[in-house]
């Protein structure tokens, strides 16, 4: 890319001439990573020296005295410190690969979300109260709570851990970020790539 010697003044950037679909992983200074953001937001970081290109992606944006190519990849300059409890998006497709895309009561595909204390009853949408079900047991289940049904979970839910986790709620995914997502759980491969590792 050309990196400008002075900052270009954001005002001057034109919106971005690559499809709007376009978007960048962020990495932590450490290259944990962070999120996904649109191309033209990478764009500004890197015009801002916040940070780095890692990958080139497609696209380019055109300001008055720059062009600059929008990444796939970014690395920010400074480490931050980011709560990834906070950060982990409770999606469809997220609890889907934490569970395995098992219904967590009879291990059936799944095919919906449910909450294992109802909504009805003031259950939380949470990750420790939403699991992946299948139709059957979500309609048999109801507006019940498993112990009046006498069902059991095998495991209590709990929120994934995982920096690659926080990439899961990406509308698309762009193979050059791979390489940035290992992460060793094959239920999350699958979610995020379609394929395991
Ligand atoms: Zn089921």
């Amino acid at each position: 890319m050309a990196a400008p010697h002075q900052p270009t003044a954001l005002s001057t950037l034109p919106a971005p001439r690559a499809p709007l679909s376009v978007q960048a992983l962020v990495l932590n200074a450490s290259y944990e990573p962070l999120c996904v953001v649109s191309g033209r937001r990478a764009v500004v970081l890197l015009l801002t020296d916040k940070a780095v290109p890692v990958a080139e992606g497609d696209g380019v944006l055109h300001s008055e005295r720059a062009e600059v190519h929008v990444p796939a990849v970014v690395r920010l300059t400074r480490f931050v410190k980011v709560p990834y409890r906070a950060t982990v998006p409770l999606t469809r497709r997220a609890v889907f690969a934490r569970d395995g895309g098992r219904c967590v009561y009879c291990g059936a595909a799944a095919t919906s979300l449910d909450h294992v204390i109802p909504k009805s009853r003031g259950g939380p949408h949470t990750w420790d109260n939403v699991v992946s079900a299948c139709g059957r047991c979500n309609h048999v289940k109801a507006d019940r709570g498993i112990a009046e049904l006498g069902w059991r979970l095998r495991q209590a839910p709990a929120a994934p851990t995982g920096a690659a986790w926080r990439i899961v709620g990406a509308k698309r995914m762009d193979p050059r970020w791979r390489p940035f997502l290992e992460n060793g759980n094959d239920d999350l491969d699958e979610a995020l790539w379609g394929t395991p590792a």
